[in-house]
C-alpha cells in the first residue's frame, strides 16, 4: 500500500465523489484511480443525516447524475432513496471496488521535479498512516464538518429536563410519539423536520429567529410521470432535466432582476396556503431578497398542512434562556417542551480539513484564487468540487468532473503533466460562495476566493457554464500548461 500510485486520487465518496469516478471510468477509461473515503460507507451527506423526514430540496431530475436516470416517482424524494441510488450508481460503474474505506486524508504534498501529489491518511480503523501517489487529486469532500454540526450556546441548556438533538447526529433511540417538541431553526433542515415530526408528535413549533422563503412544490414531476409512460428511462430524463434547469435557471435570474416581484408571488402563494388571518408578513417575510439565501422547498406543501391543521405552529422570536420546562423567549412567552431539536445548522470546513504544500510551501486557501470554482491559484494537478448553491449541487459537480477529464486528455495529447492555474493579474476579487446564509458568513475568511470575471468566475449559471466546461478553450489566460521539473512561478497572490 505504501507505494501504491494512482492517476487520479479521488477524496470522498459521496454525491459528488461517486459521480467524479464514474465520469473518470466513462471519459478516460485509461486512467487508474481510487477514492479514499473517511466513513465507513458511501454516500456522503445521504448517509450521514438520518432526522425524520430527511430528503432532498431540490428536484432529483438535476440532482441526480446526467448519466444514470432517477427512476423514483418521487421527484423530490427521501434521504434513503438518495443514498441507494447513489450506492447502486457506484455498484453499476465498478466504482465500490476502488473505493478504500476509513482513510481519512489528512495532507497532501505535492512535489514538481515528479509531478506528483503524495497524500497521506489516517486509517481509522486500524490507526495506520498510509501514503499514496498521484499524479492529480481531485477532492469531492463536501463543504462541512461531519463530526459537528453548529450548535450555538444558548442559556440554561443545563438546567433544561428534557432532551436535546442536533440533526446531524440523530438519535435512533428518540421517540417524539406524543411529545411537545421545539425545533429551532429556519432552514431546510427546520422546514423538513417540523412536518415529519408532526406526524406523531403532540405538537411541534418552529421557533425562529427571523423568516425564511418558504416555496411549495408538486413532490412528482407531471411531464416526468407523463413522458415515462411513453419513452424508456434514458430518453425521457433529459427533457425532464432540462425542463427543471430551465425553470430554475429562469426563476433564479428573475429573483435577481425583479426581486419585489418574486417576493410579492412567493408570500402570495404562502397566503393561499395558510389559514385566513395567518401572520404571514411575521412569520414567512424575510428580510432579504429571494435567493440571497437559499430557498426552502416544501413537498406539496407539507409544512403548511401541518401548521393549518394546528399539529404545528410557529413562532418568531430570540431565545432568552432555556428552562426546566422549555424555552423562554425575550418576550416572555414560555415554550413547554420535552424535545429540542437545535436544526441550527452546519460548521463549514474547506477540503474535508485536508492541508496541501506544493514544493514545500504550505497553501493558505483563503490567498488563493479559485479558477473556474474549481481550481486554485498556484495548485497544480489539483480540482475540488463545491456545487451549486442556487441549483443542484450536481449539476456543478458533473461539470467538474467533465473538466477534469477534459485537462486530463489535453495534458496526455499535447505531451505535457502539468497543469496550474495563474491569479488574475489584478482586479476585484469576490466570495466563492455568494450566498449570506449564516454558515457562509461564519467562514468566509478561510476560503478561497474568485476573480469577479472569466475564466476565474463561474456564472452560477447552469446552461452557461456547461457551455463553458464542455466546449469552453482549455487553453486560457487563466492557466498554465508545462511539463513535468518546470519550477511553479509565484502563482498566488500576496
Ligand atoms: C441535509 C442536507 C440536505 C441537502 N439537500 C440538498 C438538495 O436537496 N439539493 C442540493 O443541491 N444540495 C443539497 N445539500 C447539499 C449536499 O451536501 C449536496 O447536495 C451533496 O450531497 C454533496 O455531495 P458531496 O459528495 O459533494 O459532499 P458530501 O455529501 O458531504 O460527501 C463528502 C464525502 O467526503 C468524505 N470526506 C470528507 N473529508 C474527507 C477527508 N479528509 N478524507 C476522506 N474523505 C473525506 C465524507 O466522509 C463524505 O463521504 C444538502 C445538504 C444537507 C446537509
Amino acid at each position: 500500500m505504501a507505494t501504491d500510485h494512482v492517476d487520479v486520487l479521488i477524496v470522498g465518496a459521496g454525491l459528488s465523489g461517486v459521480g467524479a469516478a464514474c465520469r473518470l471510468s466513462r471519459d478516460c477509461p485509461e486512467k487508474t484511480y481510487a477514492v479514499l473515503e473517511s466513513r465507513d460507507a458511501i454516500g456522503g451527506t445521504w448517509d450521514l443525516f438520518r432526522y425524520p423526514g430527511v430528503r432532498s430540496d431540490s428536484d432529483m431530475f438535476t440532482l441526480g447524475y446526467s448519466f444514470e436516470p432517477w427512476t423514483d416517482p418521487k421527484a423530490i424524494a427521501d434521504g434513503d432513496s438518495i443514498r441507494d441510488y447513489v450506492r447502486r450508481t457506484a455498484d453499476e460503474y465498478g466504482v465500490t471496488g476502488h473505493i478504500r474505506f476509513r482513510h481519512r486524508v489528512l495532507r497532501a504534498d505535492w512535489d514538481g521535479e515528479r509531478a506528483r501529489w503524495t497524500v497521506h491518511a489516517h486509517r481509522d480503523d486500524t490507526g495506520e498512516t498510509v501514503t499514496l501517489t498521484c499524479s492529480f487529486l481531485f477532492t469531492c469532500t463536501g463543504y462541512y464538518r461531519y463530526d459537528a454540526g453548529y450548535a450555538p450556546q444558548f442559556p440554561g441548556t443545563d438546567r433544561f429536563a428534557g432532551r436535546i438533538v442536533h440533526p446531524q447526529h440523530w438519535p435512533a433511540d428518540l421517540d417524539h410519539t406524543g411529545r411537545r417538541v421545539v425545533v429551532i431553526g429556519s432552514g431546510a433542515t427546520a422546514v423538513t423536520l417540523v412536518p415529519a415530526l408532526a406526524e406523531r408528535a403532540a405538537h411541534v413549533t418552529m421557533l425562529q429567529r427571523s423568516p425564511t422563503y418558504v416555496l411549495a412544490l408538486p413532490s412528482r414531476d407531471v411531464l416526468a410521470d407523463a413522458l415515462r409512460r411513453w419513452l424508456p428511462a434514458k430518453a425521457a430524463y433529459p427533457v425532464v432535466r432540462w425542463k427543471n434547469v430551465l425553470l430554475a435557471t429562469a426563476n433564479f435570474q428573475l429573483s435577481r432582476r425583479a426581486p419585489a416581484l418574486v417576493r410579492k408571488l412567493l408570500l402570495r402563494a404562502v397566503r393561499g396556503r395558510l389559514p385566513a388571518g395567518y401572520d404571514v408578513d411575521r412569520h414567512f417575510s424575510p428580510r432579504y431578497d429571494p435567493w440571497d439565501q437559499r430557498l426552502c422547498v416544501v413537498p406539496d406543501g407539507d409544512l403548511f398542512t401541518a401548521l393549518a391543521r394546528g399539529r404545528a405552529s410557529v413562532v418568531t422570536d430570540t431565545i432568552d434562556t432555556f428552562t426546566e420546562r422549555g424555552v423562554r423567549l425575550s418576550s416572555g412567552e414560555e415554550l413547554a417542551a420535552d424535545v429540542v431539536v437545535t436544526a441550527t445548522g452546519l460548521n463549514l470546513l474547506a477540503l474535508g480539513g485536508m492541508t496541501l504544500s506544493v514544493d514545500g510551501a504550505e497553501v493558505e486557501l483563503p490567498r488563493t484564487v479559485a479558477y473556474k470554482g474549481m481550481m486554485l491559484s498556484g495548485v497544480p494537478n489539483f480540482a475540488m468540487t463545491i456545487g451549486y448553491t442556487n441549483a443542484s449541487w450536481t449539476l456543478k459537480s458533473d461539470l467538474v468532473a467533465t473538466y477534469v477529464c477534459r485537462l486530463l486528455h489535453h495534458l496526455d495529447r499535447t505531451g505535457q503533466q502539468v497543469v496550474t492555474p495563474l491569479p488574475p493579474p489584478d482586479g476585484e476579487l469576490v466570495p466563492i460562495i455568494d450566498l449570506a446564509a449564516g454558515y457562509v458568513l461564519r467562514s468566509i475568511d478561510v476560503l478561497p476566493r474568485q476573480g469577479a470575471r472569466a475564466p476565474w468566475r463561474l456564472h452560477q449559471n447552469y446552461p452557461r457554464d456547461a457551455l463553458l466546461m464542455r466546449h469552453g478553450r482549455l487553453t486560457d489566460p487563466g492557466v498554465r500548461f508545462s511539463r513535468a521539473g518546470t519550477p511553479e512561478r509565484r502563482t498566488v497572490r500576496a
